[in-house]
Parts: C-alpha cells; sequence; structure tokens
C-alpha cells in the first residue's frame, strides 16, 4: 500500500491510499479518484511542505481478516460521510478551532479537518475531545 497527498481543484487536501503508484494512475485516469469533502475527481498529487511530510517509515496501524471486515469497513464509511456531511470543514486550522471550541471561545459545533501529529499530541495533552477519521483505501477486490 502507497499513501498520496492529494489535492482536488477546490484546495482540499487528502491522503488517499493506493496498492501501488500504477494502481492510483490508473483509477485517476478512470475518475474514480474523488476528494472526500467536494466529491471533485480533479484531483492531483500534493506537494508536500517539508515541514508536514512524512517520512516513508512512519508507520500505520492497519487490519486484516475479520470475519466482518466488510461490515466493519462499511461502518466506518458510514462514519466519515456523516462527518464530512454535516460537520464545518476547517482544513489546517483545526486544531486551533477544535481548542477554541473545547475552551468555550467558539460555538459548539462539529468540524473536521488535518492536523499534524504534534498539534494531535497538544489536543490530547489540553484534554480535547476528537477522533480519528479514517481514510480507507478504494474498494478493490
Ligand atoms: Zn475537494
Amino acid at each position: 500500500m502507497i499513501t498520496f497527498a492529494l489535492l482536488c481543484d477546490n484546495q482540499h487536501r487528502f491522503d488517499a491510499w493506493f496498492r501501488s503508484a500504477e494502481a492510483f494512475d490508473e483509477q485517476l485516469a478512470r475518475g474514480i479518484v474523488s476528494c472526500p469533502v467536494c466529491a471533485s475527481i480533479k484531483v492531483e498529487k500534493a506537494l508536500m511542505a517539508p515541514a508536514v511530510a512524512r517520512s516513508g517509515s512512519d508507520k500505520v496501524t492497519v487490519s486484516s481478516g475479520h470475519p466482518q471486515q466488510a461490515e466493519i469497513r462499511e461502518l466506518l464509511r458510514a462514519m466519515r460521510r456523516k462527518v464530512v456531511s454535516e460537520a464545518d470543514y476547517v482544513g489546517d486550522r483545526f486544531a486551533e478551532e477544535a481548542r477554541k471550541i473545547h475552551f468555550r471561545e467558539a460555538d459548539a459545533r462539529g468540524i473536521y479537518g488535518e492536523a499534524t501529529r504534534d498539534e494531535v499530541a497538544g489536543l490530547i495533552d489540553d484534554g480535547v475531545d476528537f477522533l480519528p477519521l479514517p481514510n480507507l483505501p478504494d474498494e478493490h477486490n
């Protein structure tokens, strides 16, 4: 599996997983790589700022083979769709906004966006309640 940082024509950044670089090119050509925020299929690889670039040896926790895997995946997709459709997208300002809401400096509301590992660690330290939003690999079998 390979993760690409992608950018749609509405400037939404998101990560997506692919079997290989070739699989990404092929899925992009077929128009099935879409932005999770606006569903645009005009997507390209984002240039990662050096400060946020993840090293190739960074590890993610993954699982496979659970008898209910398909069901769990669908629940996670449904969760993601629900959050994305009902919450405000705040992009890179996620940590800042989540903290403001936590300390009642901003209206309580659902938000989602991106945070760096350091920002996530800071939110945990501050006791801010949040949830990882899964980026699931594209359907394939
Ligand atoms: Zn978009």
